[in-house]
């Protein structure tokens, strides 16, 4: 007997604490997209969506969030996978016609671009991406998802499958409201440098990700 699918996501007015400010076209090197912005109504923190395709609730479709990365998404730096994860998410929406990725502006998990940069200077001295954090006296992970989730929920969406190996990203969505019909897992091959990093994600951050050894 086939399972009923069931849109239960929330549609009763459920308060969102973010507000869309604009929606354009965006033509990019990995196909076309729409742009929004979006502020939170509780803080300044502004975000961005990036969004392909009719977004209906009653579709499971393709959903990241994607968490700033200066260092990998613009310099493409190979202490991390940030870049071609933010790349391959896209081509992943393209070839299906239909996601959505919210770009999440907390460089460095929160710490902002200046505490990453002195941790990259710690992680020169050997230490890693959580012992660095924890030797500036800095929270490992001070990102929060609410809001984020609630964009998605905002562009029409209710039923998804995350890009993502954070399983606290997973939690995030699903305590907004979404229901997650899939975890699609990402893993682009890794330089060495990033091998590392992805490794500690692993051990002290609870990472969903898989190594040859
Ligand atoms: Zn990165």
């Amino acid at each position: 007997m086939k399972e009923q699918v069931t849109t239960a996501c929330d549609e009763a007015e459920r308060p969102l604490s973010i507000e869309r400010v604009a929606v354009a076209h965006l033509p990019t090197e990995w196909g076309d997209f729409k742009i929004a912005g979006y502020r939170s109504l509780t803080s300044n923190e502004e975000f961005v969506a990036l969004f392909k395709g009719e977004m209906r609730r009653e579709v499971p479709t393709l959903v990241r969030i994607h968490s700033q990365c200066l260092t990998g998404d613009v310099f493409g730096s190979n202490k991390c996978d940030c870049g071609p994860q933010l790349h391959q998410t896209m081509r992943m929406i393209e070839l299906e016609g239909r996601g959505a990725i919210v770009y999440q502006q907390q460089e460095g998990r929160g710490i902002g671009i200046l505490n990453k940069i002195r941790a990259y200077a710690l992680q020169d001295e050997g230490a890693d991406t959580v012992e660095a954090n924890e030797q500036l006296g800095l929270a490992v992970d001070l990102r929060e998802y609410k809001q984020c989730a609630e964009i998605l929920f905002d562009l029409g969406l209710c039923q998804v499958k995350v890009i993502s190996n954070n399983p606290l990203k997973l939690r995030a969505l699903e305590e907004a409201g979404l229901r997650i019909v899939e975890r699609v897992s990402i893993q682009v091959e890794p330089t060495e440098n990033a091998e590392n990093y992805l490794r500690t994600k692993k051990q002290k951050l609870g990472h969903l990700l898989e190594f040859e050894n």
